[in-house]
């Protein structure tokens, strides 16, 4: 898989070598052993008086690119129903999805169920969630929401914003990943990666996560929502980092007035990308098929 911009570059190069160089015996190129080797295309800074229309254009030409980028883009909590999701993007909050992934098999083995976890001891609840912090906090919440689930909704979760948002724990952006990942209803997850990436690009200049979720609402349709939120959170994830986003070895560079915020060296560069485009273990135990990296190593195994 190659990004569009990479092709872009080797078709200026070879025009601009063009006709007149003869022809040298190529050198065998060193095998890349990444699952998704990055191709980097030269950056270009988008003008200074940038239209509305222009952004627009180019903010659907970086999720087309990120489309490619990333086929595989998908959410990276392991989950196999809606509660489970639930459970774990309430868990998800001030840690990664990994320390949620490696602490949910336990989880779920001892209360599968909105009455099992209801029901739950609360200590006992806290010292199996313990490893994703806030533990006494995130323990309350879920017994909170197991507790409504049971009584308010038949023990199923909804699948309306409105109801999900009336669950204790369960926010807007929380709400939007269940509805997104477990009911296929289109929804935009404005988490920090999704809004730090999208000021970047200049696709909207508010931090308030409603307002952004608006301005990005008006850019694209619904039916690209998910997927958007899902290549926008793996790219923040692996390549355009909070501290150090690795602009040398972005591969969608060239859409980015915000190149040179960080390391542009193409080595050093590399050096920083994440999760299978450094060559490294995702954050899913379970990933879906056609990941490209390995799975995510269970709690305790040295990462
Ligand atoms: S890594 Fe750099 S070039 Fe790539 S999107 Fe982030 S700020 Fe832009």
């Amino acid at each position: 898989m190659q990004a569009k911009g990479a092709g872009q570059v080797t078709e200026a190069h070879d025009s601009a070598v063009g006709e007149h160089v003869p022809a040298q015996p190529k050198k065998a190129k060193k095998e890349d052993k990444t699952p998704n080797p990055v191709k980097v295309a030269k950056p270009v800074k988008a003008a200074g008086a940038e239209s509305r229309l222009g952004m627009v254009r180019r903010a659907r030409r970086t999720n087309r690119e990120l489309a490619e980028v990333y086929p595989y883009a998908h959410p990276e909590l392991d989950f196999e129903n809606p509660f489970e999701l639930l459970v774990a993007t309430v868990l998800s909050a001030q840690t990664t999805d990994l320390r949620v992934n490696q602490t949910t098999p336990a989880l779920f083995a001892k209360y599968p169920t909105p009455e099992d976890m209801a029901a739950a001891v609360p200590e006992e609840l806290e010292q199996i969630i313990r490893p994703t912090g806030f533990f006494r906090a995130k323990a309350r919440s879920l017994l909170g929401l197991s507790a409504a689930l049971r009584d308010n909704f038949g023990s199923e979760v909804p699948g309306r914003l409105e109801d999900l948002v009336t669950l204790p724990g369960v926010g807007r952006k929380t709400a939007n990943v269940v509805l997104g990942n477990a009911f296929g209803v289109p929804g935009i997850t404005v988490d920090t990666h999704f809004g730090r990436l999208v000021r970047r690009w200049k696709w909207t200049g508010h931090e308030d996560p409603e307002k952004v979720e608006a301005d990005i609402a008006a850019i694209f349709p619904k039916s690209e929502w998910t997927m958007l939120s899902h290549r926008i959170i793996f790219h923040g994830r692996r390549v355009c980092h909070s501290r150090k986003p690795a602009c040398g070895a972005c591969p969608i560079a060239h859409l980015c007035p915000s190149y040179g915020e960080g390391e542009t060296d193409p080595e050093k560069a590399k050096k920083l990308l994440k999760y299978e485009m450094g060559g490294h273990p995702g954050q899913r135990l379970k990933p879906p098929p056609g990941f490209p990296g390995e799975p995510a190593p269970p709690l305790g195994a040295t990462e």
